[in-house]
Parts: C-alpha cells; structure tokens; sequence
C-alpha cells in the first residue's frame, strides 16, 4: 500500500509496550493509521496484531521484551531504534490488575503490578529520552488509569501503581518542558478490554449474576455514562497528545472515564 507522506506521523517510529491486545493496539492501530511505524510489545501471539498495524501501509516489527525486566525495557528501546532508526513516540501501556483486601494481597502480586505498571514506565522512559532530546522532538504517553487520581477498594497495588505514574510524568513533563519533548497521561475510566472482562467474569462468579448484569453493576457503580469507553476512543486522544495542537500540553492527565471523576 502506499502512504500519503503527509500523514501527520509519516516517518516516525513508536513503541507500544503490551500492544498485543486491548488498549495497546487500539494507540498502536490509530498511531500507525497517522503514519508512525509501529513497535508492538507484548504477550500472547503477535501475528493478528502486526497483521492488524501492517493493514494501514505503515512498517511493524514485535518484540517479546518482559515489562517487569529492566534489561529488556532497555533491549525494546534499543530494537525500536537499529530497526526504525529512532524513537520518537513511546507509550508506557503494559499493565496487568489484582484484585484484594489488603491484608490478603499476596506479595509478589504487589511486586508485580509495581513492576510493570509503575516501574516500567521509568526504565523506558529513561531509556527513551536521550533518543529523542537528539532529535528534537518526541511525545511519551503514560497510560494511567482514573486510579491514578482516586482509589477503589480492593486495588492497593493498582491505585499506588498509577497514582505513581501520574506522579513521574509530571517530573518528566518538568524535566523536558524545554524540549520538544512532551510527556503527558491519559486516565481511562472501564474500557472493555480482556483485563476488564477479567473483572467483570469475576463479579458475575462472586455474586451469581450474569454477565449482562455483571457488566451492567461494574459500569453503574462508578461510570455514570453506563458505557465503556472504546479502545479507539483512547487511540484518538494519544493521536491528538502527537499532533501539534498538544506541543504545550506538558505534565497533563486526560480523562477518559464517562465522568467518573466529575462526581
Ligand atoms: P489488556 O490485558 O487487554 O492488555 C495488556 C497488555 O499488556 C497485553 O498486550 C499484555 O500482553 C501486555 N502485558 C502484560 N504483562 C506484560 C509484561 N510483563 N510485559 C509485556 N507486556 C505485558 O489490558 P488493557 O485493559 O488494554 O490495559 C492496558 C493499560 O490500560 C493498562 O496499563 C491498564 O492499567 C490501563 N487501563 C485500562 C482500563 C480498562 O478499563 N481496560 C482502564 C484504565 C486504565
């Protein structure tokens, strides 16, 4: 296929880490229909993704880095540069959930969501700025989660993760505020995805519901829009976070969330 090089990232290379399903490939997807070339991450079969990114015209390459291993955020960053020859769009979006009452939270679950949820989003920030303060231009999205600004029960390590992320993108939108880099969040409220649907299997077990009320209970206990919000919808608003309207939009956090925070 051959792409119109007035697309607005015509010529840019992003990273998308765990954009093998859900709210990855969704950024991924709209990102690539903009023109950037596409660094998928993440687990499970890649082929329906890449198949999915290449079916817009632009290049796409898969690399297997573990979220929770600093060497290998370090190895994505690197892949994304010999293959693409930079690095100009990094969004920090592997994310995994765990739900319990603190007291039985098990250890290593918390371990776990703090490393691929928070810490993550550091190492490949790190990893990422030097490539594009040499450029000259660059845009890191940090896909936090309304639990980056309020609590739920049963989500410790989830809320501290994202309240962390919101945290390290405004010192990183600080750092870089004379750059042409920018750093910026985006806060979803329920999105259906296979993390959500994870969430809403269990509520439907617990209370011997069916999903349809399951689903019906999980958006109307917090979302008063009593939709989700579509992995396209998060695609558009990391899209607009790379245009140039958004150069001075630095530190910000973008709720998506059908007015679960206006309450
Ligand atoms: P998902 O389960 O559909 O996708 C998660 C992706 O991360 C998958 O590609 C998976 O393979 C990858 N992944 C998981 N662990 C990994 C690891 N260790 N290394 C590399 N990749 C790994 O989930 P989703 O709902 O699309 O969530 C994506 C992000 O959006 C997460 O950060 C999540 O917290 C956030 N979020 C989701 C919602 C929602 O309602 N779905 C709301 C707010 C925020």
């Amino acid at each position: 296929m051959h792409l119109p090089n007035t697309l607005p990232l015509a010529g840019k290379t992003a990273v998308v880490t765990g954009s093998t399903s859900g709210i990855g490939l969704g950024i991924a997807t709209a990102l690539a229909r903009a023109g950037a070339n596409i660094v998928l991450n993440g687990f499970g079969d890649p082929a329906p993704a890449l198949a999915q990114i290449e079916a817009t015209g632009v290049r796409a390459a898969h690399h297997n880095a573990d979220m929770s291993r600093p060497a290998e955020i370090e190895a994505l960053v690197a892949f994304a540069a010999s293959t693409f020859g930079g690095l100009d769009i990094l969004v920090n979006n592997a994310g995994i959930q765990y739900v319990e009452t603190i007291e039985n939270f098990p250890i290593e679950r918390w371990d776990q969501i703090i490393a691929i949820n928070l810490s993550a989003t550091f190492h490949a920030t790190r990893a990422a700025l030097p490539i594009m303060r040499a450029g000259g231009w660059g845009r890191v999205i940090n896909i936090a989660s309304v639990h980056g600004l309020v609590g739920s029960v049963g989500k410790s390590a989830y809320v501290a993760a994202k309240h962390g992320v919101i945290g390290l993108t405004k010192v990183a939108a600080l750092e870089t505020a004379r750059t042409g880099v920018t750093v910026n969040a985006i806060c979803p409220g329920w999105v259906l995805t296979p993390l959500v649907q994870k969430q809403i299997d269990a509520l439907a077990h617990r209370e011997a519901m069916s999903i349809e009320d399951a689903t019906l209970k999980l958006l109307g206990e917090k979302q008063p829009s009593a939709s989700f919000a579509t992995v396209e919808q998060i695609g558009g608003v990391a899209a607009f976070l790379c245009s140039e309207a958004a150069n001075e939009m630095r530190g910000a956090e973008l709720k998506v969330d059908g007015g679960w925070l206006a309450q």
